[in-house]
């Protein structure tokens, strides 16, 4: 990641790591499994916009995840 993108650090990869775990909470909780059955049959448009909005959501989660630690830091 350092080399790549330019995200040196800790917290850059443990943020990497907090989103695959939302994907796993995507999984845990059926919104995967919701999300490719609305996916059937649409246009590749409107099927990517559905993909975005998980990785979205996966960072929303990632984002949770973040802010527990720097709350839980600030004590
Ligand atoms: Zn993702």
């Amino acid at each position: 990641m350092r080399q790549q993108f330019g995200a040196p650090g800790d917290f850059a990869q443990a943020y990497v790591i907090a989103h695959e775990v939302g994907h796993h909470v995507h999984k845990q909780l059926g919104i995967e499994r919701q999300l490719r059955k609305a996916q059937h049959g649409l246009a590749t448009a409107q099927y990517n916009q559905l993909s975005v909005r998980m990785e979205v959501m996966a960072d929303y989660l990632a984002g949770v995840w973040a802010h527990q630690m720097a709350s839980a830091a600030a004590t």
